[in-house]
């Protein structure tokens, strides 16, 4: 890795590649997707969220990226975007 990206926890919500941030800047190291400002842009946290209104938080996304548990042949990505009801349940937070 070259040019002081640094590894995030959370995937592309386009291809799922992993996501890479500079500053303020948040990049897909996969398909290019890019984002500034907030990783939500392009992560899992953010799909189905609408943007957040001027001077407004973003809303609570009905997903969430995290690591995967069960990494397989047909599962390979280390961070995978799932519901947050299921997070809730199993985390109990
Ligand atoms: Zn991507
Ligand atoms: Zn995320």
């Amino acid at each position: 890795m070259s040019g002081g990206w640094d590894i995030t926890d959370h995937a592309c919500r386009i291809c799922f590649g992993r996501i890479l941030s500079r500053g303020d800047v948040f990049r897909c190291c996969n398909c290019g997707a890019e984002c500034r400002g907030e990783v939500e842009g392009i992560c899992g946290c953010g799909a189905g969220v609408p943007p957040p209104k001027k001077g407004k938080r973003r809303p609570k996304g009905k997903f969430r990226c995290a690591k995967n548990p069960h990494r397989s042949a047909a599962d390979p990505n280390e961070i995978s975007i799932v519901p947050t009801s299921t997070l809730e349940a199993s985390h109990g937070r």
